[in-house]
């Protein structure tokens, strides 16, 4: 979908506010702070901007944001998890102004980390980027999932499969998908007014994943490590404009 000039405007404040809420949340990260406190934080965060929360009540998701520590991927449910020195956290959050949503997750250490929790992050988030570095006008959108896999497995990490970035506007997942693999075609040609959601979620071990018992808690199969980082990006004849940053 091609969004109009004053549909990336609601989109470029959707995506302050969940930047707000990425900086609100990280400067409360410690030992000891639970994953509901960093939840009411974010909610503190939409009210005050005036903003809805897209994740809550997303088919029947109870909370504002998602939190997931450790071998857990995505989709955790905050409450009263304390986190851990030594803990990695990937947050996940998201707001709508005016009817328009931004989408982006980051994942932080408590305290002091392992070596290869530092290594996992920084590879992640160095993926997204490689990635967000494709949504170029006349560009082809596989070519995003192409630039992740390649970060990601060269530092002998494996890519997530089952869950994907995603076209977002109206909705917060819209069509198409935004596989961050190479999925064996090119896919769409990149216009500008396209407004993606980029995602890698990269794991220290196999990519396979399981669901808990609650229904979305996602995890590694193997029980290694997994980082997530994502932005809001909107295809501009300037180049990739990301949305979801201060
Ligand atoms: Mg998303």
């Amino acid at each position: 979908m091609i969004r109009k000039k004053d549909e990336l405007d609601k989109m470029r404040r959707a995506g302050k506010v969940v930047a707000e809420i990425h900086d609100v949340t990280r400067a409360a990260i410690r030992p000891g702070v639970t994953t509901m406190d960093l939840n009411n934080l974010a909610a503190e965060v939409l009210a005050k901007r005036n903003a809805r929360s897209n994740f809550l009540n997303y088919h029947g998701f109870p909370a504002v944001i998602c939190t997931s520590p450790n071998d857990m991927i995505v989709h955790g449910i905050p409450g009263d998890y304390e986190l851990q020195e030594g803990d990695i956290i990937s947050i996940d959050a998201g707001a709508i102004v005016e009817g328009y949503h931004g989408d982006a997750a980051y994942t932080a250490g408590v305290g002091e980390v392992s070596a290869t929790a530092k290594r996992l992050m920084e590879v992640t988030e160095r993926s997204l980027w490689a990635g967000i570095d494709k949504l170029v006008v006349g560009g082809r959108l596989h070519e995003v999932g192409r630039a992740v896999q390649e970060v990601a497995e060269k530092a002998g990490y494996s890519v997530v499969r089952e869950y994907v970035g995603h076209a977002i506007g109206t909705e917060m997942h819209e069509s198409p998908q935004v596989p961050n693999y190479w999925p064996g075609s090119p896919g769409p040609t990149l216009k500008a007014g396209m407004v993606y959601a980029v995602e890698p979620m990269v794991n220290v071990g196999s990519y396979e994943t399981y669901v808990l018992d609650d229904d979305w808690s996602v995890m590694t199969e193997d029980g290694m490590l997994s980082a997530h980082f994502e932005h809001t990006i909107a295809v501009t004849e300037n180049g990739p404009e990301v949305f979801t940053v201060a």
